[in-house]
């Protein structure tokens, strides 16, 4: 998308997150809030692969710890064309709050690698996996720090990354030092889907809970989805069997678009994306543009793939009655402005695709103790956990803000201004109040 007023610089769109949400919190230092807001680490690393022609290849790497105040770091690794330092930092952060939002004793943390996987073989992306896990050596660890799939990483990748670091840590249980991990290898019940589920748990209970959004129910709602990957296509089949008809989805090359009461037959939609590596095409349907698919008239948006989709050119033309953020950052601060400004709820990134973090945390502790939880296990504890976050952020939402911001001096609540903030705003506020009270109560050191 072309954008020449608003800035995209990643990492500026998550510090604008931030002061708009430290803002609502009365009495906290400056000193502090700088110290929840920065990184506390980057890892930039540039390493050479051999590819499978002979050839040798440099690739680009990094790691960012972002805090780990509430625990170890915990983050996915994306490998993408794109993958900036800035961005990973962004997404670090994000995983900061994501983490304190959902209660969960994890830090966050963030790491990337410049590459195309679609013009890389198996054996080349195993060589690039290897060399970077060993490159980041003991800055990643069971008690440190411990990554996760992200976009276009998978539980191969994390396998070859449990692997990796086993190969240097011998006579010790390594498998809680990255989640995502296939079933065979300490993997979850439950975690490929985690993410997917989350949205579809936080979306039926925000709808549940709330009349905001103008979505009577679930049913019945018409949904468009960007992105078919793990994320997208788990939320296109959970919301398509509770009966919201999904009208449209896309994936890199495009989308497709089928606006009757059904909608799309999701059936057909990944035995043909299977067949041809791409929705584009399936008979029956529509073409559309991915920018034009967000435009459509429908009840629930979801993108699930990039981020910075929605900006200051594309919001105002937003026509859903709610956006449901799935993927990482795909609406700027700016966009975010006008949203609110045209009464379209954000259900954020940090309650929205938690699910993954969550059951990547149950991985953890099924690793720890060598224990293997059911199914049915992992999505009750994940769904108590979605639901109880929405009821969290709503409160904040529709609390009236503290007095105290209007007047510093005044304790007395009839003098309170009722602000209204958006739902991004009022996550980040329980996600920082938390991670201020456990900063002070650990002390500063020394
Ligand atoms: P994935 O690699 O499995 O899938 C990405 C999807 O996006 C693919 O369908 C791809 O075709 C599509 N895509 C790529 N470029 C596109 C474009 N320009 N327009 C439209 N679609 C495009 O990734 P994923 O794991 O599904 O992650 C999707 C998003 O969710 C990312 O923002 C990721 O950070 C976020 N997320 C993922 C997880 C997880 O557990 N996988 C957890 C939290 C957040």
């Amino acid at each position: 998308m072309n954008n020449k007023t608003e800035d995209f610089n990643p990492f500026l769109n998550v510090h604008q997150q931030f002061d708009q949400a430290s803002a609502q919190i009365f009495g906290l230092k400056r000193g502090l809030l700088d110290f929840l807001k920065f990184s506390k680490q980057t890892i930039s690393h540039c390493f050479p692969v051999e590819m499978d022609d002979g050839s040798i290849k440099t690739f680009h790497g990094f790691r960012v710890i972002h805090n780990q105040i509430l625990g170890p770091g915990k983050g996915g690794i994306r490998f993408h064309p794109e993958v900036t330092e800035l961005e990973v930092r962004a997404l670090a952060a994000l995983m900061t709050w994501k983490c304190a939002l959902m209660n969960i004793p994890f830090g966050g943390a963030k790491g990337g690698v410049v590459c195309d996987t679609k013009k890389l073989s198996k054996s080349e992306l195993r060589r690039i996996t290897r060399r970077f896990i060993t490159e980041l050596g003991d800055n990643i660890g069971p008690y440190t720090d411990i990554p996760a799939p992200d976009l276009y990483t998978n539980e191969q990748t994390m396998a070859w990354i449990y692997d990796t670091y086993n190969a240097f840590h011998h006579g010790q249980n390594n498998l809680p030092v990255v989640t995502g991990k296939p079933l065979s290898i300490g993997g979850s019940e439950g975690r490929a889907e985690a993410t997917g589920r989350g949205c579809f748990y936080a979306t039926q209970h925000f709808l549940e809970t709330t009349k905001i959004a103008k979505i009577k129910s679930l049913k019945g709602a018409r949904v468009v989805i960007q992105g078919l990957g793990n994320v997208g296509s788990v939320v296109a089949q959970l919301f398509h069997k509770a009966g919201a008809p999904i009208i449209a989805i896309s994936d890199s090359q495009g989308g497709i678009y089928h606006n009757n009461s059904q909608g799309l037959d999701i059936d057909s939609v990944f035995e043909y994306k299977n067949q041809h590596g791409t929705v584009v095409g399936l008979p029956g349907t529509e073409t559309i543009t991915n920018e034009n698919l967000l435009l459509l008239d429908c009840d629930i948006l979801i993108p699930a793939a990039l981020g910075n989709q929605i900006d200051a050119n594309n919001a105002d033309s937003i026509k859903a009655k709610l956006l449901v953020e799935a993927a990482n950052g795909p609406v700027t601060s700016d966009a975010d402005k006008i949203l609110s400004a045209k009464n379209i709820p954000v259900l954020p990134d940090i309650l929205v695709n938690a699910g993954g973090v969550t059951v990547s945390y149950f991985e953890w502790v099924q690793n720890i103790e060598n224990q293997h939880w059911s199914l049915n296990d992992i999505n009750q504890k994940l769904k108590s956990r979605m639901n109880q976050t929405v009821d969290e952020v709503v409160h904040q939402w529709q609390k009236p803000s503290d007095p105290r911001l209007n007047n510093p001096e005044s304790t007395n609540p009839s003098e309170s201004k009722v602000e209204t903030i958006d739902l991004r705003t009022a996550a980040l506020v329980v996600a920082i109040e938390r991670l201020a009270k456990v900063t002070l109560e650990r002390g500063i050191w020394p």
